[in-house]
């Protein structure tokens, strides 16, 4: 089957039907009709229409069928993939301007860098690696959509948990004939119940065999429920809400009521060791860090453009310190570029003919990102100041006083609809609620940022370094 078009995807999780709970009810008829969802699935769908419209750009040739499938599912062997990988995930970026984390791209890079690593499985115990294989050619092949979750419940993360009894995160209860058999919670699934699967993946850290597996089920199986936070989806006019009207994707819990996940769908189970290899030296970290990074540079870019935009309008660009802060987004955004740029130029080819993107280089990127994202957030605020509450809606400059606040909000060379129109850009993208889960959404979707700069301080090698100090050390400088 070729990419679907975007009326296909919706038809598809229509008649998925997966158990979605919101504000206390269960969501019943047609999902893409929901106020929370009705939204993030037309975007979605859009993204399915653009990848069938510009195939040339988007798609590539099945080695099996010769049917055009998704790029975002190509397994690199040159750089030149992981270029026209790049290309394609900023494609389809732009259309939200990076806002949206869980475009279809990012988990299809996830279950093509799964397949891409299913070496370090080999001779391990309770691990499938030809299953993966297989699973990731019928996603690729059906353009599947996929959500996943990776955390346990926050219940208690104190160094000695593992001493207490396990009462909430997701384990494995039962070995039976048909399946495992799954019981309790897992966090924090990013359009959860509007994807076709979701992938089911113990992070590092599990502490014992029952928590360490990896799965993909589909998000209709029996047992399994998302419940759905407070939707952020603002169902006014896009003027009024530009972003949260289009692209809130929704965070769900993920409860699984003894789910059973038949054999044919469990990668890995039972085994810690083969789990946190498939995440830790496996291709799950360069391979979607590359997809991410790829995404942020978009986002940086749709910032820096607000924020330009607020300079222009209001006219601030003489004051010193506004042309600092838009050169603290110019220095974010030409940093990540030239992060992504050395990846891809000091990517290698693997044992298996895999070109890997290098990874530090995006862990860095990554990790700084979490740190400046919220720092661009409040740029934005601090250009903006009052204009970021002047916003009155729509509906406001349709009637009585629409003149009077056409005249009154105006900006230099715009009158105040168009004026207020930027300005409410700018607070859905960083005030709303959609826009302060952004800023919370870029600081943790990868991992604590804190835990992921101990990962960089543990891999980094920096044995040149202490080389070049060598000459200089006391004993050296004497001879
Ligand atoms: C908007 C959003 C969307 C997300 N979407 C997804 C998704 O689709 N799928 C998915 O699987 N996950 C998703 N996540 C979850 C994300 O992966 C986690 O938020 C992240 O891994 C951090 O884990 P946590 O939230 O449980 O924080 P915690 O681990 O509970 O940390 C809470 C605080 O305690 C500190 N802390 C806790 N333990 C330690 C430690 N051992 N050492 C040092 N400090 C510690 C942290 O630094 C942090 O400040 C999403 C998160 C957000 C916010």
């Amino acid at each position: 089957m070729p990419v679907i078009s975007g009326e296909e995807y919706k038809k598809r999780i229509n008649a998925i039907n997966a158990e979605v709970w919101v504000a206390g009810n269960k969501v019943t008829g047609d999902i893409s009709e929901h106020p929370a969802f009705k939204g993030i699935i037309r975007s979605q769908a859009e993204l399915y229409g653009l990848q069938c419209d510009d195939q040339d750009n988007m798609t590539f040739s099945s080695e099996t069928t010769g049917n055009r499938l998704g790029l975002s599912y190509l397994i690199p062997k040159t750089k030149g993939d992981l270029e026209r990988r790049r290309k394609m995930i900023q494609q389809w970026a732009l259309h939200s301007g990076g806002v949206m984390g869980r475009s279809p791209d990012y988990m299809n890079t996830v279950i093509a860098a799964f397949a891409a690593s299913i070496d370090v499985l080999d001779g391990e115990a309770n691990c499938y690696p030809d299953r993966l294989l297989q699973f990731y050619e019928y996603a690729r092949e059906n353009d599947l959509s996929f959500t996943h979750t990776f955390v346990n419940p926050q219940s208690n993360r104190s160094k000695l948990a593992f001493l207490e009894e396990d009462v909430t995160n997701a384990r494995i209860m039962d070995r039976t004939e048909q399946g495992l058999i799954i019981k309790g919670a897992k966090l924090l699934a990013t359009q959860g119940g509007i994807t076709d699967e979701i992938i089911v993946f113990s992070a590092p850290g599990a502490q014992d065999n029952a928590h360490a597996y990896c799965f993909s089920i589909p998000s209709n199986t029996e047992g399994l429920k998302f419940i759905c936070r407070e939707s952020f989806a603002n169902e006014g006019v896009s003027y009024d809400y530009p972003l949260s009207s289009r692209f809130d994707e929704v965070d769900t819990l993920v409860i699984f009521d003894d789910v059973l996940v038949p054999w044919e769908r469990v990668f890995i189970h039972d085994n810690i060791r083969a789990a946190t290899r498939l995440y830790v030296q496996g291709k799950f970290v360069p391979f979607t860090l590359h997809q991410i990074v790829s995404r942020q540079i978009i986002k940086t870019d749709f910032l820096l453009g607000i924020a330009q935009g607020i300079v222009d309008t209001i006219q601030i660009g003489d004051y010193q310190h506004v042309q600092s802060k838009v050169v603290e987004i110019v220095k974010g955004l030409e940093v990540m570029k030239a992060l992504i740029i050395k990846s891809e130029h000091e990517a290698a080819v693997d044992a298996s003919g895999i070109m890997v993107p290098a990874r530090q280089p995006l862990y860095v990127a990554v990790n700084q990102f979490q740190e400046s994202y919220p720092r661009f957030a409040e740029i934005l605020q601090i250009l903006g100041a009052s204009g970021m509450m002047s916003i009155p809606q729509k509906a406001d400059f349709e009637g009585e006083v629409g003149k009077q606040l056409d005249h009154f909000l105006q900006g230099v060379e715009v009158k105040g609809e168009d004026r207020v129109s930027l300005f409410r850009l700018a607070w859905d993208l960083t005030m709303s609620s959609f826009g302060s889960r952004q800023t919370l959404y870029e600081r943790f979707f990868f991992g604590d940022p804190v835990r992921l700069s101990q990962t960089i301080y543990q891999l980094y090698d920096d044995n040149k370094a202490l080389e070049t100090i060598q000459p200089f050390l006391s004993k050296k400088a004497d001879k």
